[in-house]
């Protein structure tokens, strides 16, 4: 089963009736420059999204983003329809500030809400096509003490209109003692400085155990430590993504090594439907009361 990703279960997610339309999810991701966003997008979707870049066996080239990427593909699994748009921004860093790089995320951001919203306002709204951004996924450095002022700017400026959910970068530079202090480092910072990531929902009581086990694992590893990589190489005879090092090799899909795999699950399998309702019911709907009280005025 390892070519699925794993979005089959969404119809147990939501009502039957989706399941013939099909999901649209739109993943954005931002951080700073040459943290791997690009790479983790290439190692999450297998590589599907690049197909133009094909993976490298040997030598990682990964093109620089210098503006805002959007990329889509239609997937099926298991009779499932999933429409699947990843956005990659230009990071931040030394050539662009990061004022720039949040005014254009926070404005593609804006311009998919117009769009819903004008489309809703329409006459046919039946089918609108939702292109809202529900999820961010942003980039913090493994070198630093947790987030940075820089982050912060960045942060406070988005953390009301997307669900931003945190990773740590290049999590193979790290030692598991490191990653566990610094996932501290920054939960301390994000409650300090009144930073919202997306809240991941309260388990059902009427659940079974290993549900409710998984759960907590997967709440326990925010922010998620994750490690990409555009490299096949064998391990045990098996071909694996994972990076080389003199002393092994670190696989991206093995649990021990990083939270990808959790990461991937939580993003595509378990709580799509959660965070294009949050994105609904939350942030749309204050961007909704903004354009109407604009109007009204
Ligand atoms: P972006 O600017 O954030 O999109 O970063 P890229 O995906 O272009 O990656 C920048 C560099 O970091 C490349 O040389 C990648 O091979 C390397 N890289 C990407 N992901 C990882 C990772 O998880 N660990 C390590 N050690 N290096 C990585
Ligand atoms: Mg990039």
């Amino acid at each position: 089963d390892r070519d699925y990703i794993g979005f089959a279960t969404l119809p147990e997610q939501v009502h039957r009736k989706s399941v013939k339309r099909g999901f649209e999810f739109t993943l954005m991701v931002l951080g700073e420059t040459g943290l791997g966003k690009s790479t983790l997008i290439n190692s999450l979707f297998l590589g599907d999204l690049y197909k133009d870049r094909r993976i490298p066996d040997v030598a990682e080239r990964v093109a620089k983003t210098t503006s805002i990427e959007k990329k889509t593909m239609d997937i099926e699994e298991r009779g499932v329809r999933l429409r699947l748009t990843i956005v990659d921004t230009p990071g931040f860093g030394d050539a662009v500030n990061c004022e720039d790089t949040w005014k254009a995320c926070s404005a593609y951001i804006d311009e998919q809400f117009r769009q819903y919203f004008t489309d809703e306002s329409g006459l046919n709204r039946k089918n609108i096509q939702d292109n809202r951004v529900h999820c961010c996924l942003y980039f913090i450095p493994p070198y630093g003490h947790g987030l940075r002022q820089i982050d912060l700017e960045v942060l406070r400026r988005l953390h009301r209109k997307v669900n931003v959910v945190p990773v740590i970068a290049k999590a193979d530079t790290l030692t598991t003692h490191e990653v566990k202090k610094l996932k501290e480092r920054i939960l301390a910072d994000i409650e300090e400085h009144e930073i919202q990531i997306y809240q991941f929902p309260d388990c059902d009581s009427d659940e079974d155990e290993e549900f409710k086990q998984q759960d907590k694992e997967l709440k326990a590893c925010i922010p998620f430590a994750v490690v990409g990589s555009s490299t096949v190489l064998e391990v045990a005879g098996k071909k694996v993504r994972g990076r080389q090092y003199p002393w092994g090799v670190v696989e991206v899909e093995n649990p021990k090594h990083s939270d990808f795999v959790k990461l991937r699950t939580m993003l595509i399998s378990t709580h799509m439907q959660d965070l294009k309702d949050v994105t609904q019911d939350v942030h749309y709907e204050n961007f909704r009361a903004q354009c109407i009280s604009q109007i009204s005025q």
